[in-house]
């Protein structure tokens, strides 16, 4: 059992992807912490992010684990150290999109998420090329989205619930900006699979996502999938 979840930022596909493979006993894999980790790690040593060849480096002599928990969702590690938190903060989040350009950066990822997923019973999967590239024949693929602004008011309300206050305004052009980016690269660039049900969760509730994904799943195979998608939650 493999489920792609993709999507832009703030759409609502962790907390969906957690909830679910709680729900269904599968493991769950956050692939943004993945380069998040790496973000943080060219940050603290001063690497630019924008430098291909030096983050491959990087990337090739880190020791990256991600440590699944039922109840937590994914521990992030970077050479033993717990950076789990430390990946959420403000200025991973402006340069993250620039590092996951890096071809070279993804194909390492990519190939650390494949491994993943075979060693697993079940797997679901989130990020902005599951679908498209890492899994691509995962037989149930989703594609959620959700108005910039929404997206950009569930942000900022999760990162005043861990109390990180930053300008609305600040957060809405970010996520943006990284929508662009992620977008417009040459590698593997945010976009729905042909074959991926797309919803937008904008007027709809956490658990109302939930549900419809859990349905979708339990009742149709591929081929039915997309017919019984019509892009709306019910
Ligand atoms: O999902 P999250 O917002 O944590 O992802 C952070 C960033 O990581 C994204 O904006 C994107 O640039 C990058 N990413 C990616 N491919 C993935 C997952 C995340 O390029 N599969």
């Amino acid at each position: 059992m493999q489920i792609a979840i993709d999507g832009p930022a703030g759409a609502g596909k962790s907390s969906v992807a957690r909830e679910v493979a709680r729900r269904l006993g599968l493991v769950y894999l956050d692939t943004g912490a993945m380069y998040r980790a790496i973000t943080l790690k060219a940050l603290n040593e001063g690497v630019d992010v924008n430098d291909g060849k030096m983050l491959s480096r990087l990337t090739k002599n880190c020791k990256l684990e991600v440590v699944y928990d039922d109840s937590l969702g994914n521990r992030i590690l970077m050479d033993g150290n717990d950076i789990t938190e430390e990946i959420r903060a403000p200025r991973v989040n402006q340069n993250v999109s620039l590092v996951a350009k890096s071809s070279e950066v993804r194909k390492e990822l990519v190939h650390l998420q494949q491994a993943i997923a075979k060693k697993t019973g079940g797997i679901i999967m989130e990020g902005r090329d599951i679908g498209t590239n890492v899994l691509t024949d995962a037989p149930y693929k989703f594609f959620l989205s959700a108005d910039v602004e929404e997206r950009a008011r569930r942000r900022w309300v999760e990162m005043k619930e861990k109390n990180v206050v930053v300008p609305f305004q600040d957060l809405l052009e970010e996520i943006a900006m990284r929508d662009r980016i992620d977008q417009e690269r040459e590698d593997a660039p945010l976009r729905a699979a042909p074959d991926a049900c797309v919803i937008d969760t904008t007027s709809y509730s956490f658990e109302e996502v939930v549900q419809n994904l859990l349905e979708m799943i339990r009742s149709a195979p591929r081929d039915l999938q997309k017919k019984s998608c019509s892009g709306e939650v019910r």
